[in-house]
């Protein structure tokens, strides 16, 4: 094969793309990021703003990249607690969850800066086109440069880091793709729509806090949102099944305003920003890495299906990512099976978590608000449980308290019959998870025993 350009071609500069390439860079090796936007708008999305803090943690600790803080700008808010409450506010319980709300720009643009530090080259402005395919090897890319000019770059390893709309992803030909299907159907789609607002004059009473609310007029796992951004700002929105149909022809923001404005009058406030976009809401991918190349982030849907968190594990995917490209780039040699690490890694977490969250999220379809709304009303967990069952998933509940938990169901014993498959259904996930193949050999088998727990 004649010579590469780099050894790595990122396409896209959000979170998955930028640390991955840190990592290459790091290591080392040269790697380019290809973004459609201008250089100083990197890093921006509209959003929640919501990061968890064991994300993090995670890059803090393998990565020495300093947390978002109010000091650098980069965090709005540090989070303390998460609220889950159905139907309004009265019923609702409390957690303890530490994170950050984000400036997604400045964060980006400081993730952006160590990236260039580590030599890693960025083209703005340039928007990829096609894929360059020789033999059965994917070797790089072909794009609009700046000044619209056709261009190609020849790179090892290809990283789909573009988010939801997957540019190298739906380009891959059908030979290459080892049998997985990568079609994002809608319904594992979410709309979203979110402002940020500026209260006049006075501070909110959701200091540190962000709080999810189902309401019955918004089919599950929809929700609306407020999220805190300091004393007097907060980020507000609803998410919505793209496939369910808006009620008597109304749109996405009408409906945010008909469920939102209750709680905040809009004559109270300034809007500062406004805007939405897609999320997918399905597990990642079965396989995310090719005959050179890996998807990461919202190209490989690795966002939480329940919560529609996919800022945390974009840097999580980021990171597992280029350790295996590492690895592939050491042996010289790119195939699926040397980029396979990569899959076991994730599928491992959050892979096998965000299953189990699909699984949660159909739940909840069935269940419906009501239903939820009389779980909260009764207090059915508390808030010690629910950090139990966040933090300690391996938790084993005792006899006793599940003979309370049935006592309180009284009169809605039904419930219990409703929360019972759930609760086998998550454990055979977590199962299936554990075992993923640890080579493409036994990917086919794998698939087919996933399918019969969980269809996707
Ligand atoms: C309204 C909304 C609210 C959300 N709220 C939250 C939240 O509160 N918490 C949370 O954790 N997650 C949230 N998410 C999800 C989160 O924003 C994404 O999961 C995350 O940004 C994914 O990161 P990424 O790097 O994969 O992709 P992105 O952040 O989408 O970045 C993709 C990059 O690729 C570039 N690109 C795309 N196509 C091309 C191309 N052809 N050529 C060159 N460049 C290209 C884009 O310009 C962009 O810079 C929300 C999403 C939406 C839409």
């Amino acid at each position: 094969m004649s010579e590469f350009d780099f050894d790595v071609c990122v396409v896209g500069g959000g979170p998955s793309g930028i640390i991955t390439a840190i990592q290459l860079g790091r290591a080392g090796y040269s790697c380019v990021i290809l973004d459609k936007k201008p250089r100083d708008e990197i890093g921006h999305k509209n959003c929640g703003d919501a990061l968890d803090a064991k994300h993090v943690a995670i890059i803090s600790n393998h990565m020495s990249i300093a947390a978002p803080s109010l000091e650098f700008g980069d965090a709005r808010d540090i989070i303390t607690k998460v609220t889950i409450a159905a139907n309004g506010l009265k019923n609702k319980i409390t957690a303890s969850s530490p994170g950050y709300q984000v400036d997604r720009l400045k964060y980006g643009q400081r993730l952006l800066d160590i990236a260039v530090e580590n030599n890693v080259k960025i083209l703005d402005r340039s928007t990829m086109r096609g894929l360059v395919v020789e033999g059965d090897q994917i070797t790089g890319v072909r794009y609009l440069d700046s000044e619209n000019n056709n261009q190609q770059i020849r790179a090892k390893i290809t990283v789909d880091a573009s988010g939801i709309i997957g540019s190298v992803r739906k380009e891959i030909p059908d030979e290459l793709k080892n049998g997985v299907d990568y079609h994002l159907d809608k319904i594992y789609t979410i709309k979203s729509y979110r402002e940020i607002i500026e209260l006049k004059g006075t501070d909110h009473e959701f200091a540190e806090e962000i709080v999810l609310i189902y309401d019955e007029r918004i089919p599950p796992p929809g929700y609306i949102w407020i999220f805190s951004e300091g004393p007097s700002k907060l980020n507000i929105g609803i998410t919505w099944v793209k496939t369910d149909p808006y009620p008597d022809g109304k749109t996405l923001k009408s409906l945010y305003h008909e469920l939102l404005d209750p709680y905040f009058d809009p004559s109270t406030y300034k809007v500062l920003y406004a805007g939405g976009g897609t999320i997918p809401m399905r597990p990642n991918f079965d396989s995310l890495v090719f005959n050179g190349a890996v998807l990461v982030g919202d190209a490989a849907a690795v966002v939480d299906p329940t919560t529609f968190e996919g800022h945390g594990p974009a840097l999580e995917s980021g990171r597992l990512a280029a350790k295996a490209i590492i690895s592939a780039l050491e042996k010289d040699s790119y195939k699926t099976k040397d980029l396979w690490s990569y899959n076991k890694d994730f599928m491992n977490y959050p892979g096998g978590m965000h299953g189990q969250s699909f699984v949660a999220a159909k739940f909840l379809r069935s269940f419906g608000v009501k239903n939820i709304e009389f779980l909260l009303k009764r207090q059915i967990i508390n808030e010690d449980e629910l950090r139990e069952v966040f933090q300690n998933p391996d938790a084993k509940v005792g006899k006793l308290w599940i003979i309370k938990k049935v006592l309180q169901l009284f009169p809605r014993w039904d419930l219990l019959f409703k929360l019972r498959p759930f609760v086998n259904q998550i454990d055979a996930v977590a199962e299936i998870y554990s075992k993923y193949p640890v080579s493409p050999d036994g990917l086919n088998d794998w698939i087919v025993q996933r399918d019969r727990i969980l269809k996707i």
